[in-house]
């Protein structure tokens, strides 16, 4: 690699959002250490959320119990296993897999291979959401996780089983409210065959049949005009 310039990505940056199984240039890879002739791997503080804090929280590099030297790194890609810890709780701890070598010409820069990590990659998840969508929830982690890795089909395939999975939910859900609020029959009659229907494409199609979508927003803005009456 000549002196050229290169656009290069800092290396935290490409620790807390870089997809794993991607090759990037970055930078502040490394640095050095007076009475050392070699350079050590930069392990920069990190943001991430910590599910035992339950939050945002510091991790900094936690190599072991006992030891917390830096790695060395030179010109030859090498395998590098990093280990982070919350430093709020020092429970939490979070694993990088990569590889990584400087350019010939430059200090800090360099290249550098995200094996993974563990746990895996992606943004948080919140625990309602999980809650919520009840046994789909590993279903949606799975889509989650191909979205965020840019596998946009095989997202789409996990989140199709997760509407179909939901689908009953949802409509026993506006069923229930439907009742509540003596809604037609035609309606209610509706719901019920659309849930019945084991076919996911001719359920919707009765669903959208009933006008759904005017019954639902009737529901909401009664819903706010209640909530937000002036006093
Ligand atoms: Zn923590």
């Amino acid at each position: 690699m000549s002196s050229e310039k290169v656009s290069a990505t800092p290396f935290a940056e490409f620790l807390t959002s870089s997809p794993p199984a991607g090759g990037v240039y970055v930078t502040n890879l490394s640095f050095e250490q007076s009475g050392f002739s070699y350079r050590f791997l930069s392990t920069p503080a990190l943001t991430l959320h910590c599910s035992a804090c339950g939050g945002a929280r510091i991790f900094r590099y936690h190599a072991s119990q006992y030891a917390t030297n830096n790695p060395i790194i030179g010109t030859v890609q090498d395998n590098y296993f990093l280990k982070y810890r919350c430093s709020n709780c020092v429970k939490e701890i979070k694993h990088y897999a990569i590889a990584a070598g400087l350019l010939k010409d430059q200090q800090e820069v360099g290249i550098a291979y995200k094996y993974g990590e563990l746990p895996p990659f992606g943004p948080y998840l919140n625990p309602k959401l999980i809650n919520m969508l009840g046994e789909s929830a590993d279903e949606f982690r799975k889509g989650y996780q191909c979205e965020t890795l840019g596998y946009g089909v095989a997202a789409f395939t996990y989140y199709r089983r997760v509407v179909v999975a939901q689908k009953n939910k949802i409509f026993c859900e506006i069923l229930k409210v439907a009742e509540r609020t003596n809604e037609t029959d035609a309606i209610k009659e509706t719901l019920r065959s659309a849930i019945a229907q084991s076919q996911f494409a001719k359920s919707l199609k009765l669903a959208k049949g009933a006008n759904l979508g005017t019954f639902i927003c009737g529901r909401a803005q009664s819903s706010y005009r209640a909530a937000y009456r002036p006093q």
